[in-house]
């Protein structure tokens, strides 16, 4: 048996002949870039993500970074992120010159520590970039508490968590402007680079819209020193068609979860994802933990299983950051995570007798490595 570490086989084959369709559409169309089917996915976004207004973007990096712009982030001003996310919160940060301050997460759940998000808190902090990494929602009502008390603006960085939700509100809605990613391999994923802004603001919203298009909401007059980051029309229409199928692929990525936690649960070498109080999981990733994390990855590669890290290299580590000279040991818990992680398959479609057969691999390992 062989198992990837993520296949669209199952949900491409569910949606090919509505996206064969949609994509004949759109092709007689010929309207390619702002048409009407951005704005429908809009619409139908934002009620997805109970909000008012959802503004569609090229990606997700450049929703985290216009939403950041939108907001008056400068040089030299200060956003608290975590110190075990993706590059891309940082890297939209530090696009606008301003400062990623980096804090630990809590080492059971993986999200940002509200205890240690004060002590990070400095005369120069605007905003705090909470991820819902792995696809768990953080503890978003002390997080807006603690935002509040200081006056920091709070961007979501929901890439990972499409319906999520802390106390049954949808993550990607808390925040003043939230952006969120459909990479093709994100829960909810283009065919493509595609990305969206979240908000109730229908201010901020107007600004964001005009800054993805060349500062514009009329032809020719711009108003803004905008840039060109739009969804184009068959992104919009492809994520239109998949987001019927969202929840549905939600619960089979939570049932694959509780397959993997029934079948794993009496295996003292690793640790399982643990999903806190009020919060809830899409399993964006199913990510474990263990001291013995590459050779378990080698045997699972030598048996057909795909799997990822997430992430190898903390930001504080990386090449592109040398210039905040950081050292090794400045953030244990985001190292300690990179240095044991290993995430399994998880996709919507995956056969119990696949998840039976990557558990029962990794018990094999652990017979042999006792
Ligand atoms: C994927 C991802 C992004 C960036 O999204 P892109 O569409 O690839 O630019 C940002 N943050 C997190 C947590 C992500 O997983």
């Amino acid at each position: 048996m062989k198992v990837p570490y993520l296949s669209f086989r199952l949900m491409h084959d569910q949606i090919k002949s509505a996206t064969l369709n949609a994509f004949e559409q759109f092709y007689d169309s010929q309207q390619y870039v702002s048409g009407s089917l951005v704005n429908k996915f809009e619409i139908e976004y934002a009620v997805f993500n109970q909000v008012n207004h959802a503004v569609a973007v090229s990606n997700g990096l450049d929703a985290l970074f216009l939403s950041l712009k939108a907001l008056g982030i400068k040089a030299g001003d200060e956003v608290i992120i975590p110190s075990n996310t993706y590059i891309a919160t940082a890297l939209a940060v530090s696009h606008l010159g301003a400062v990623p301050v980096l804090v630990e997460p809590d080492i059971r759940t993986y999200n940002l520590d509200p205890n240690q998000i004060s002590r990070a808190i400095t005369k120069k902090t605007k905003a705090m970039i909470p991820v819902h990494l792995y696809g768990q929602s953080c503890e978003m009502n002390t997080i807006m508490e603690i935002a509040n008390q200081h006056g920091l603006h709070v961007v979501e960085d929901n890439a990972q968590a499409h319906g999520a939700t802390f106390k049954d509100k949808k993550t990607g809605s808390f925040g003043i402007l939230n952006a969120t990613s459909f990479y093709p391999g994100k829960n909810l994923g283009a065919l493509g680079e595609a990305g969206c802004i979240t908000t109730n603001n229908e201010q901020l919203a107007g600004i964001v819209s005009k800054l993805r298009n060349y500062g514009s909401s009329e032809k020719y007059y711009n108003e803004l020193l905008g840039h060109n980051m739009r969804m184009d029309e068959l992104q919009a229409a492809i994520l239109s068609i998949k987001l019927h199928e969202i929840n549905a692929w939600t619960t089979a990525r939570q049932k694959n979860a509780a397959l993997y936690l029934k079948l794993l649960s009496d295996l003292p070498q690793i640790i399982l994802p643990v999903v806190a109080t009020d919060a809830t999981h899409v399993f964006h990733i199913f990510a474990i933990r263990t001291t013995q994390r590459n050779s378990l990855q080698a045997h699972l590669t030598e048996n057909g299983i795909g799997t990822m890290i997430h992430y190898p290299v903390p930001i504080h580590l990386q090449k592109a950051y040398q210039h905040l000279h950081f050292n090794k040991n400045d953030f244990l818990i985001a190292e300690l995570i990179a240095d044991t992680t290993l995430s399994l398959p998880c996709w919507p479609g995956m056969q119990d007798s696949e998840i039976e057969f990557v558990a029962n691999q990794i018990k094999l390992f652990f017979l042999k490595h006792v």
